[in-house]
């Protein structure tokens, strides 16, 4: 059944492409590149479409200094530094946090800083919260459960919206319509894309893991463009409602302040991220620990910065899968497993 909806999915996305232009529809999601990339979508697409991984890996886009920050805590004595696993090898001028030797923990939820603190009562926990909207929920949740006085929280929170449409303004980058990210909707609602839509006239449809719901997307896509509309339309309805996660929204709204943050790579971009509202600095660490903003480097020959903007494809690299692999990784998009460098390496383009 499921192979027949592929198929009637892939005949239509054909008979509706255009004939005599390309058209780029880009995903801002870790999950849908590893679906797109590990089910040989892109394969299935006429010559017309191309699908364009976009900035949907949060550890690619986490800025340098805000990494080197995390690695001289966890090289203090008196720091215990928690993160998550992804985040332990993405590479910095001085090296990773794991390779730092220093003080750290893996976690993979926020709460788990709490055994840490209880296990560590003369030690300082920070934790080095990084990600999208779908893991600064989690944070502010932790903070609203009330944490020990040894915790603190190292954030380099990012929001999609705000990226999109840096893109959407780029014009060598040049979207023809996005397919927006189905967890982070979850927590934002689909509205929060109707900017793009509205005010750009570029088709968004929210779409879910599947291959059969990304492929169904690129349809409601091509039928927009078709009929000469932009529209915003979701096709994980039975997840995503069009508010989103309201309790999630005003606990993240409630700890967290929009603040002009860098993308690694990319710079300094307003309002597109978050930080603890001045009224929580006690539990900043940025504050508590005095940390500076430091210049980023540019990584030799590194162009994740051009993969995270859907200006180049990971192939594009000329260290892609020689000098840089998963075990051996020269820059951030090919750590993580929703990086695009990784997620190209290990299924094939
Ligand atoms: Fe950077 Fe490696 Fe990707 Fe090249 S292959 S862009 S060096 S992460």
């Amino acid at each position: 059944m499921k192979r027949e909806r592929v198929k009637e999915l892939v005949n239509l996305i054909h008979s509706l492409a255009p004939r005599d232009r390309k058209v780029k529809i880009m995903n801002v999601c870790g999950s849908h590149e590893h679906t797109i990339t590990h089910a040989g979508l892109r394969s299935l697409m006429p010559e017309a479409i191309e699908l364009v991984p976009g900035p949907g890996c949060p550890v690619c886009v986490c800025s340098e200094s805000d990494v080197i920050n995390a690695i001289n805590l966890s090289n203090r004595d008196d720091v215990i530094l928690a993160t998550y696993g992804d985040m332990l090898r993405v590479p910095t001028k001085i090296g990773s946090i794991r390779s730092s030797g220093g003080n750290y923990k893996m976690i993979s939820a926020p709460h788990e800083v709490l055994k840490i603190a209880k296990e560590n009562p003369d030690k300082k926990v920070v934790f080095f919260s990084i990600g999208f909207e779908t893991t600064t929920a989690p944070t502010a949740a932790l903070l609203e459960m009330g944490i020990p006085d040894n915790v603190f929280i190292l954030t380099s929170q990012k929001l999609t919206p705000e990226i999109m449409e840096v893109l959407v303004k780029d014009s060598e980058v040049g979207v023809d319509a996005f397919i927006a990210p189905g967890h982070v909707s979850a927590i934002v609602g689909s509205k929060a894309w109707k900017v793009f839509p509205e005010e750009y006239g570029i088709p968004t449809v929210v779409a879910g893991f599947e291959p059969e719901n990304l492929l169904l997307a690129i349809v409601k896509v091509l039928y927009q463009l078709k009929e000469g509309r932009a529209d915003l339309e979701n096709v994980y309805s039975g997840v995503v409602r069009p508010e989103g996660n309201r309790k999630a929204q005003e606990l993240m709204y409630k700890y967290f302040e929009k603040a002009d943050v860098n993308w690694r790579g990319i710079g300094l971009i307003p309002k597109s991220g978050l930080e603890l509202r001045p009224e929580y600095s006690n539990v900043n660490a940025k504050v508590v620990f005095n940390l500076p903003e430091i210049k980023e480097e540019k990584i030799p020959g590194c162009i994740c910065d051009k993969v995270v903007l859907g200006k180049a494809y990971p192939t594009d690299c000329k260290l892609f899968g020689t000098a840089c692999t998963p075990r051996n990784p020269k820059g951030p998009c090919m750590v993580s497993l929703e990086g695009a460098c990784n997620i190209w390496y290990r299924f094939g383009n």
